[in-house]
């Protein structure tokens, strides 16, 4: 085999040869395949392994054309692979890898790095003698292609990032997927990492590095969300990694980061609507629960312990500690409406609830099946309406009361008489009667109004005492007030009305001005007893009826007429 000029003058050509024959034996056992090229006869020296890859038979000191490996070459890579060879032919480079694809003798396709390098240049300064070695990359490749394909269905980037102990940061592996997230090539930041901070929202990079640097320290998992500033935009991402150290003192992530921007602001705007509407239930005094039938477990916001007077701390809150807070006489209610809502899908209760100090709230129960979470589930809200119902009740009382007797007034007498004749049954039995103070004017026109209107109070109010219960006694007009009695003949109630009168005409008034006589008033009644087919005007009639004769009698009497011929003086 020619040799190029000895260069390493230091040794003997006998050296030299001796080195020579312990590098052919090296590469021959080590399978690594290697040729060598003399530029100007273009003659081409190749070891056994190359030969073997290239299915060449083989022969010591035999020269080979080089057509032989740039046939070799897939046709794609071959005008790259050989514009780097002119280079080199031109003395321009001294050292180059080129990575070309062959087909070897077995058919199959590898990828090779070809490591080539000028041995000795001609005066000129062209090359005379190149060598290559080649390096079968195929696996190298292939796990490559493997990774991307692999990280190119995996979503953000998957990566690894390394720590100097010099504090120098880099990507040395990152997929595809990083442009997207930060903006950057993989290229540029597998060797310096910076730019990816860079890319950091102001207010985050503390952090992210404080974390990075946690992580290092306790080698336990990586794991934070920050943003990323591109241009405009702000971006959410999480990344989790696992920390490794070297031997170097070099740390080493592996992980995934993500973008979860969208996460983000669906999670950012529920926080808002849960606040939203913790705020509106503030607002709305409204209490906020979700009861599980299937299980009997229940779940109540801050305010219905609030509610139910309840203590968050000690209590724990469950359908049945509900129902022992329900009004004994408002169960059966509750229960029905959640009954009806299994049907219709809407509870809807208004009930009272005892606190645990015995205390009587009204609450507000308002409440939907949901069937896309599950049909057992209720949820609903709570709302403590005492207040309102206290309002409620007391307009209640005031529209059915005489403002100046607090005694019933005409419209509830009526409502009262309205229901009376439409229950009314044979076997009830029931008596209306019209009170009648006589000669009412007088005393207005003797001690004036509002000496008229003491008397009204005080005849009410002793009124008032003389009833049993159920007796319902309303000023159905000025002087004049009715009377029902529930359950009561005619003989009996003539007895207890004429007893009534006489106490009434025993009542001494002493006029407020002070300085007149006390006087006395008398009234005149008239009744009815209540008929099978009475309506509540028939009813009137007969006991104004019965009264206008007591007034032309000769008042204070009690007249008792189911009609006027019989009508009877007591
Ligand atoms: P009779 O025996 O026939 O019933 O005579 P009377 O004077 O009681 O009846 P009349 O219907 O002639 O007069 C009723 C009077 O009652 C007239 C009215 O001024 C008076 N009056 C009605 N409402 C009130 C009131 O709220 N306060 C006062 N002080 N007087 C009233
Ligand atoms: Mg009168
Ligand atoms: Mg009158």
């Amino acid at each position: 085999m020619p040799l190029p000029k000895n260069p390493y003058p230091d040794l003997s050509d006998a050296q030299v040869r001796e080195q020579l024959q312990w590098l052919e034996t090296m590469m021959t056992r080590s399978k690594v395949a290697t040729w060598k090229l003399h530029r100007p006869s273009m003659k081409m020296f190749i070891n056994s392994a190359l030969a073997e890859l290239l299915g060449q038979s083989w022969q010591r000191e035999q020269s080979y054309p080089f057509e032989l490996l740039v046939e070799a070459m897939h046709a794609e890579c071959r005008h790259s692979a050989m514009a780097v060879m002119q280079q080199l032919w031109a003395g321009d480079l001294e050292h180059a890898d080129v990575i070309f694809r062959v087909t070897a003798a077995h058919g199959q396709a590898r990828t090779i790095r070809d490591t080539v390098s000028v041995i000795s240049h001609d005066r000129q300064g062209q090359a005379e003698w190149l060598t290559g070695v080649w390096i079968d990359m195929t696996d190298t490749v292939m796990a490559h292609h493997r990774l991307e394909r692999i990280a190119s269905t995996v979503p953000g980037v998957i990566y690894q990032f390394s720590m100097y102990p010099d504090g120098r940061m880099c990507f040395p592996y990152a997929s595809a997927g990083i442009k997207a997230i930060y903006g950057v090539d993989a290229d540029v930041v597998s060797t310096d990492g910076s730019a990816v901070f860079d890319a950091i929202h102001p207010a985050d990079r503390e952090r992210v590095r404080s974390s990075i640097q946690q992580s290092a320290e306790s080698l336990q998992p990586w794991f934070c969300e920050y943003r990323i500033v591109r241009g405009e935009q702000t971006r959410w991402v999480a990344g989790n990694a696992m920390p490794e150290l070297d031997a170097e003192g070099v740390y080493h992530w592996f992980g995934q980061i993500v973008d979860t921007t969208l996460d983000k602001q669906r999670e950012l705007e529920l926080e808002e609507s849960r606040i939203t509407l913790k705020r509106a239930q503030e607002i709305a005094e409204l209490g906020y629960w979700k009861a599980n039938f299937a299980t009997g477990e229940l779940y109540w916001s801050d305010k219905i312990y609030d509610i139910f007077g309840l203590d968050k701390d000690t209590v724990k809150p469950s359908i049945s500690l509900f129902q022992q807070a329900v009004h004994p006489d408002d169960l059966a209610l509750v229960l029905a409406s959640e009954q009806q809502a299994k049907k219709f899908g809407t509870h809807d209760v208004v009930h009272r609830i005892i606190r645990p100090d015995g205390s009587v709230r009204w609450v507000h129960e308002l409440a939907d099946y949901n069937q896309y979470i599950h049909e057992d589930i209720l949820i609903g809200t709570v709302r403590d309406i005492t207040e309102q119902k206290i309002y409620e009740q007391e307009l209640e009382r005031l529209s059915i009361t005489d403002e100046l007797t607090g005694v019933y007034n005409r419209r509830y007498f009526m409502q009262q008489l309205e229901q009376l004749v439409v229950r009314f049954t044979p076997s009830t039995q029931a008596v209306v009667a019209i009170f009648d103070i006589d000669y009412f004017k007088q005393i207005n026109d003797n001690y004036g109004h509002a000496e008229g209107d003491a008397v009204l109070r005080r005849l009410a109010q002793f009124m008032q005492q003389q009833l049993r219960p159920g007796d319902i006694f309303a000023r159905t007009g000025g002087e004049e007030f009715g009377l029902l009695l529930h359950r009561t003949n005619a003989a009996d109630a003539k007895r207890r009305l004429n007893a009534i009168r006489i106490l009434v005409n025993e009542l001494e008034f002493v006029p407020s001005t002070g300085t007149e006589q006390p006087y006395r008033v008398s009234a005149t009644i008239g009744l009815t007893n209540v008929h099978v087919d009475d309506d509540k005007d028939s009813v009137l009639y007969r006991a104004d009826h019965a009264l206008y004769f007591g007034k032309n009698k000769g008042r204070n009497c009690v007249i008792w007429a189911d009609d006027e011929a019989d009508a009877d003086v007591v």
